[in-house]
Protein backbone atom coordinates (compact mmCIF):
# COMPACT_ATOMS: atom_id res chain seq x y z
CA UNK A 1 0.00 0.00 0.00
CA UNK A 2 1.38 3.57 -1.03
CA UNK A 3 1.76 6.06 1.41
CA UNK A 4 0.21 9.12 1.82
CA UNK A 5 0.53 12.13 3.68
CA UNK A 6 -0.79 15.77 3.19
CA UNK A 7 -0.14 19.24 5.03
CA UNK A 8 -2.96 20.38 8.03
CA UNK A 9 -4.67 22.77 5.25
CA UNK A 10 -5.16 18.99 2.95
CA UNK A 11 -4.44 21.36 0.25
CA UNK A 12 -1.16 19.70 -0.21
CA UNK A 13 -1.38 15.71 -1.38
CA UNK A 14 1.36 13.14 -1.92
CA UNK A 15 2.07 9.44 -2.62
CA UNK A 16 5.08 7.44 -1.86
CA UNK A 17 5.28 4.13 -4.62
CA UNK A 18 7.62 2.76 -2.03
CA UNK A 19 8.79 2.91 1.46
CA UNK A 20 10.33 5.18 3.90
CA UNK A 21 13.83 4.53 5.46
CA UNK A 22 16.11 5.45 7.91
CA UNK A 23 13.32 7.20 10.23
CA UNK A 24 15.97 10.21 12.26
CA UNK A 25 14.77 13.18 14.92
CA UNK A 26 17.50 15.86 15.12
CA UNK A 27 17.72 17.97 18.25
CA UNK A 28 19.79 20.53 16.93
CA UNK A 29 18.37 24.35 16.97
CA UNK A 30 18.11 24.49 13.46
CA UNK A 31 15.71 21.51 13.38
CA UNK A 32 13.94 23.10 16.13
CA UNK A 33 12.79 25.93 13.88
CA UNK A 34 12.87 24.59 10.96
CA UNK A 35 10.32 21.69 12.24
CA UNK A 36 8.70 24.33 14.74
CA UNK A 37 9.24 21.21 17.50
CA UNK A 38 11.46 19.79 20.16
CA UNK A 39 13.40 18.15 17.20
CA UNK A 40 12.26 16.98 13.57
CA UNK A 41 10.79 13.54 12.86
CA UNK A 42 11.78 12.84 9.24
CA UNK A 43 12.51 9.53 6.96
CA UNK A 44 14.08 9.54 3.32
CA UNK A 45 12.58 8.64 0.17
CA UNK A 46 13.65 7.44 -2.74
CA UNK A 47 12.39 10.47 -5.40
CA UNK A 48 11.52 8.49 -8.52
CA UNK A 49 8.96 6.87 -5.42
CA UNK A 50 7.65 10.26 -4.64
CA UNK A 51 4.79 12.03 -6.68
CA UNK A 52 2.59 14.93 -5.76
CA UNK A 53 -1.29 14.35 -5.98
CA UNK A 54 -2.68 17.90 -5.41
CA UNK A 55 -1.60 21.04 -4.26
CA UNK A 56 1.78 21.16 -5.93
CA UNK A 57 1.26 24.64 -7.18
CA UNK A 58 0.70 25.65 -3.25
CA UNK A 59 4.37 24.54 -2.36
CA UNK A 60 6.96 26.84 -1.34
CA UNK A 61 10.84 26.67 -0.53
CA UNK A 62 13.36 27.31 1.62
CA UNK A 63 16.74 26.75 0.40
CA UNK A 64 19.63 26.61 2.93
CA UNK A 65 23.27 25.78 2.98
CA UNK A 66 24.89 23.02 0.77
CA UNK A 67 21.75 22.97 -1.43
CA UNK A 68 18.92 21.36 1.27
CA UNK A 69 15.82 22.90 1.40
CA UNK A 70 12.32 22.27 2.95
CA UNK A 71 9.08 22.80 0.85
CA UNK A 72 6.23 23.61 2.62
CA UNK A 73 2.97 24.93 2.37
CA UNK A 74 1.65 28.66 1.73
CA UNK A 75 -1.28 28.37 2.94
CA UNK A 76 -0.94 26.38 6.45
CA UNK A 77 2.77 26.75 6.72
CA UNK A 78 3.37 22.72 7.25
CA UNK A 79 6.49 21.57 6.00
CA UNK A 80 5.98 18.41 3.96
CA UNK A 81 9.82 17.68 2.67
CA UNK A 82 12.91 18.16 2.29
CA UNK A 83 14.73 18.88 -0.95
CA UNK A 84 18.75 18.27 -1.95
CA UNK A 85 19.50 20.01 -5.36
CA UNK A 86 15.69 20.19 -6.19
CA UNK A 87 14.60 16.45 -5.78
CA UNK A 88 12.60 15.57 -3.04
CA UNK A 89 14.99 13.97 -0.38
CA UNK A 90 12.66 12.99 2.55
CA UNK A 91 9.26 13.73 4.18
CA UNK A 92 8.34 14.80 7.88
CA UNK A 93 6.87 11.99 9.64
CA UNK A 94 4.16 14.50 10.73
CA UNK A 95 2.65 15.01 7.48
CA UNK A 96 2.33 11.49 6.71
CA UNK A 97 -1.06 10.15 7.02
CA UNK A 98 -1.45 6.95 9.39
CA UNK A 99 1.16 4.10 9.83
CA UNK A 100 4.19 4.56 7.42
CA UNK A 101 5.46 1.23 9.04
CA UNK A 102 8.84 2.45 10.23
CA UNK A 103 10.16 4.10 13.74
CA UNK A 104 12.28 6.91 14.85
CA UNK A 105 15.54 4.82 14.80
CA UNK A 106 18.04 7.20 16.17
CA UNK A 107 18.19 10.50 18.07
CA UNK A 108 20.81 13.12 16.70
CA UNK A 109 22.51 16.15 17.96
CA UNK A 110 20.60 15.39 21.47
CA UNK A 111 23.60 17.74 23.20
CA UNK A 112 21.97 19.93 21.43
CA UNK A 113 18.47 19.61 22.58
CA UNK A 114 16.50 22.50 24.34
CA UNK A 115 16.90 23.10 27.72
CA UNK A 116 12.77 22.22 28.20
CA UNK A 117 12.68 18.86 26.01
CA UNK A 118 12.88 15.68 28.76
CA UNK A 119 14.46 12.71 26.29
CA UNK A 120 12.15 9.43 26.26
CA UNK A 121 13.69 7.14 28.37
CA UNK A 122 15.10 3.92 26.22
CA UNK A 123 15.84 5.89 22.42
CA UNK A 124 19.32 5.33 20.71
CA UNK A 125 20.70 8.98 20.94
CA UNK A 126 24.31 10.16 19.82
CA UNK A 127 25.29 13.36 20.85
CA UNK A 128 25.89 14.37 17.93
CA UNK A 129 25.58 13.07 14.32
CA UNK A 130 25.40 9.21 13.89
CA UNK A 131 27.73 6.98 12.37
CA UNK A 132 25.63 6.32 10.04
CA UNK A 133 25.39 8.32 6.67
CA UNK A 134 22.29 10.24 5.87
ZN1 LIG B 1 -1.65 23.40 3.61
ZN1 LIG C 1 19.22 19.16 12.96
Amino acid sequence: MAIRGECFCGGIQYQINGSLRDARSCHCSRCRKAFNAQASAYALVEAQEFQWLAGEDMLTSYVGEHGFGLQFCQKCGSTLCGVYNGAVHGVTLGCVNGDPEIEIGRHIFVASKAEWEVMPEGVVQYAEGSPEPG
